[in-house]
């Protein structure tokens, strides 16, 4: 029984009581939450039998917003450790969840790896896989089977992945007017099943055989995270047609999937300017009817390379405050080449500053609730706390240890000046 089968039962499970007390809410609200599908809580029914000490999370309505971390091989640069250094950094970091996007490799050897090793929720892009296999056999996108592409899929339920990003709503119909953009398709996943359209002269089977994709879904309680194969490339092209046209299909699609008891959230873009954020989270709740909104980015502005953590932290700060429930990071590395660790590490902190920051505007208690904690230790010189209480916990104390510090309470900023004491008479 999947999680939103149990829900709509009255049931709790173990997981809706673990994610509920981290959200310091009632599990019988996040049993509700989840019944009316305006929250999913992606735990593959294999998951718990093949890591120690997973931790469950809920995404959705009212719940702190989650973060996703990107790792995985490109054909470029392919060295398995290396990905399991990014997946340390990014749980240290505080990641809520992680994506393998492997392209390179033994990808199914490399999952099993990541998966053993990852103690939150765990997503993939199957046609990744489906594609590269292809690759390897010398055949082109347009030859793989449905079959194929459906196997893997169970593959992938089969070894505890929780959710998968399948691009279901890239359909002939919705790819009407992408002539029209600046930037075409950017979606690896988006742009593979537009090949196999046009070469097999028929629309996607992800969205023609859905009903398969859910009975899949459905055995392993794998949550759906219907992508965004039409997101926009460019500022551009920000919720233009082609998007919206995507996006109109996957609201039928999300209530199919709760009809079948799967779960669903749906997955947004990508390149949007400011004014235009908070209309996109508004379009998907109404048009999908509440459910939970995962976005990449967005990035604001798209002349920023090198500093992308920065603009999609702008645009996944409003985007939560307006109601998107998860937020995937984007690091240094965006549009550049494949994130480095250090890259991974400031992309989890700048996308945690970003839903911190909303949960703030949002009203969620247990986030004012540090922030008043970081405050205190700061006004009480408690440089122990504030380190312990920093989104990145190692960084208080590289700055302090830069330069020698004539008074040890204060920082080498004012020094004796330090204007907290000085207000309070404690200055000399
Ligand atoms: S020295 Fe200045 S910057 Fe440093 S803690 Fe005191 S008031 Fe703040």
């Amino acid at each position: 029984m999947t999680q939103l089968e149990m829900a709509c039962k009255g049931k709790l499970s173990p997981q809706m009581e673990q994610a509920a007390e981290h959200e310091n809410i009632p599990a019988e609200n996040l049993r509700l939450l989840i019944e009316r599908g305006v929250a999913v809580l992606p735990v593959n029914v294999k998951t718990p039998s093949l890591v120690r000490d997973f931790r469950p999370l809920a995404i959705g309505e009212g719940l702190l917003t989650k973060v996703n971390a990107n790792i995985g091989t490109s054909r470029d640069f392919c060295d398995v450790d290396y990905e399991l250094e990014k997946l340390s950094t990014a749980l240290a970091a505080g990641t809520d969840s992680v994506m393998d996007l492997s392209t390179s490799g033994d990808i199914g050897e490399i999952r099993r790896k990541i998966r053993g090793n990852c103690p939150v929720m765990l997503g993939t892009v199957p046609i990744y896989e489906a594609v590269c296999r292809l690759m390897e056999e010398g055949r082109e996108i347009g030859d793989m089977t449905p079959e194929e592409l459906f196997a893997i899929i169970e593959g992938h339920g089969e070894e505890g992945v929780d959710f998968i990003t399948v691009h279901c709503g890239v359909t002939q119909k919705s790819i009407e007017n992408i002539g029209d953009r600046l930037t075409g398709v950017v979606s690896r996943g988006g742009a593979f099943l537009i090949e196999w359209m046009r070469a097999n002269k028929k629309d996607n089977p992800l969205f023609t055989r859905f009903d398969i994709l859910l009975d899949i879904a459905r055995k392993y309680d794998m949550t759906l995270s219907l992508g965004d194969g039409l997101r926009p490339g460019s500022i551009a092209d920000a919720t233009d047609i082609p998007q919206i046209a995507e996006l109109s299909v996957l609201g039928d699609l999300v209530k199919r999937s709760r009809s079948a008891g799967v779960q669903v959230m749906v997955e947004g873009p990508g390149h949007i300017p400011l004014h235009q954020v908070e209309a996109n989270v508004v379009l998907e709740k109404r048009i999908c009817d509440g459910a939970p909104f995962y976005v990449l980015g967005p990035l604001v502005t798209d002349v920023a390379p090198g500093y992308d953590h920065i603009t999609s932290a702008i645009g996944g700060a409003l985007a939560a405050w307006a109601g998107a429930d998860f937020l995937c990071y984007v690091t240094p590395a965006e549009h550049l080449g494949l994130p480095l660790v250090e890259d991974v590490h400031i992309g989890v902190v700048s996308a945690r500053i970003a839903g911190h920051a909303a949960d703030i505007a949002r009203g969620i208690p247990a986030a004012d609730q540090w922030d008043a904690k970081m405050s205190s230790a700061r006004y009480n010189f408690d440089w122990k706390a504030q380190a312990e209480l920093a989104i990145d916990m190692d960084i208080i104390h590289k700055v302090r240890e830069r330069c020698p510090l004539e008074d040890e309470q204060t920082c080498s900023m004012c020094s004796r000046l330090c204007a907290m004491k000085v207000a309070r008479g404690k200055g000399k």
